[in-house]
């Protein structure tokens, strides 16, 4: 059995949360939590030692547009263990002003089934 620390940034109340867990078969397993001062921590906490996710954010190339490049964010949180993948595909993309906020930018990231998204008109 292994004890993790994480911070829960659900709130600002930053609670540090111990999680006890063990990897059986190739997958790890929450045994307890403790320290967490409401259920949103235990789902966070434990999540961030079974599957730990992130929102991306970055630029892609905008041709025609008032600035050269345009901010996009996923749409959901993506696996911690997919970022670079996301980043690489992110990377090779190039859109045509006008775009709007929300718009969809990259379907399917990297296989992850979120969508990368405009986070401003341009
Ligand atoms: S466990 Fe609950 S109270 Fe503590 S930081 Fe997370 S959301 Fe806030």
């Amino acid at each position: 059995m292994q004890t993790t620390n994480v911070t829960c940034v659900i709130c600002p109340k930053g609670c540090n949360i111990e999680v006890d867990h063990e990897n059986r078969d190739g997958k790890e397993v929450v045994l307890a939590v403790r320290n967490n001062k409401c259920p949103r921590g235990y789902k966070y906490a434990s999540a961030e030692v079974v599957n730990p996710e992130r929102v991306l954010t970055s630029t892609v190339r905008l041709e025609g547009g008032t600035y050269p490049r345009l901010s996009v964010k996923s749409e959901y949180p993506v696996p911690k263990t997919s970022l670079f993948d996301c980043m690489r595909e992110i990377r090779t993309v190039s859109v045509t002003s006008p775009v709007k906020m929300g718009d969809i930018i990259i379907e399917n990231v990297a296989g992850t089934g979120v969508n990368i998204v405009a986070t401003h008109n341009g």
